[in-house]
């Protein structure tokens, strides 16, 4: 479904952020992007979707293919459109809005019918049944993890194939974390939805995931299945920074 092959990329021409890195994400799969602080786990996401130009970044060498197209030449609009969407890092919500007002812009850019709209914002709260009791509440006043689920539901407003995450964990109550994770599991398990989440917190994500790759200042120095990984903890005392 996704394929990174061996990616290097840089901000600002000179600053070096990933060397070659090469994984796949399959379909139905959750693939978990592991490693510490700075390994590069969010240059490579932004990189899957196109939005390393933003910061003045970019791909220097080899390419990223979602479903037969190489992203770095599709505008990440389209990208949502073609079924790849992402939540950055830090859990963005419009803090203005309500929870409910943050859902819906998840739907602006897809021309749905009022009554599909209606039937994905039922969808988004069958997952996270937090949210449809704070529907009319301002997201900014919401606690971290209703706002990060306010995140999660308003990327899959667009009916996405593959859900990028990038920490979903950082700062959450590790109740939460898990709460989060099951509901991404089932979304996974019971409706297909392929899954790449860059963590820190390898533990939750190891446990989660199908299969991992953990990245190391930029290099991919490990992939496999998440199982065999989770075994190995003199890996993980290693290369893991524990959240
Ligand atoms: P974190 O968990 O802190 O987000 P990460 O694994 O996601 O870490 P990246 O944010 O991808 O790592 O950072 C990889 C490297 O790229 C780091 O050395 C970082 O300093 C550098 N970097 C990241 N963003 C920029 C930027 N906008 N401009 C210049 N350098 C950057």
């Amino acid at each position: 479904m996704l394929r990174i092959e061996a990616v290097e990329a840089a901000y600002q021409r000179s600053i070096v952020a990933l060397h070659g890195v090469s994984l796949e994400v399959r379909a139905g799969e959750i693939h978990a992007l592991l490693g510490a602080n700075g390994a590069g786990k969010s240059t490579m996401l932004k990189a899957v979707s196109n939005l390393l130009p933003a910061e003045r970044g970019q791909v220097t060498a080899g390419r990223i293919v979602f479903d037969g197209r190489d992203t770095g030449r599709t505008h990440p609009a389209d990208l949502v459109r073609l079924g790849l969407v992402q939540v950055l890092e830090g859990r963005h919500c419009f803090r203005a809005l309500t929870v409910e007002e943050n859902l819906l812009t998840g739907a602006l850019g897809r021309s749905a019918r009022r009554s599909e709209t209606a039937e994905d914002l039922e969808r988004v709260y069958a997952i996270f049944p937090k949210l449809k009791a704070r529907r009319k509440a301002l997201a900014g006043l919401s606690s971290g993890g209703e706002q990060q689920m306010t995140a999660i539901g308003r990327a899959l407003m667009p009916r996405p194939r593959l859900l990028v995450l990038d920490e979903p964990s950082m700062g959450l109550a590790p109740l939460v974390v898990r709460d989060i994770f099951e509901q991404l599991r089932r979304l996974n398990r019971e409706e297909g939805l392929s899954i790449l989440v860059a963590e820190q917190n390898s533990t939750v994500a190891l446990q989660y995931a199908d299969r991992a790759t953990v990245l190391d200042a930029g290099v991919a120095v490990l992939s496999g299945d998440a199982r065999v990984l989770r075994e190995r903890a003199d890996i993980q005392s290693f290369y893991f920074s524990e959240a």
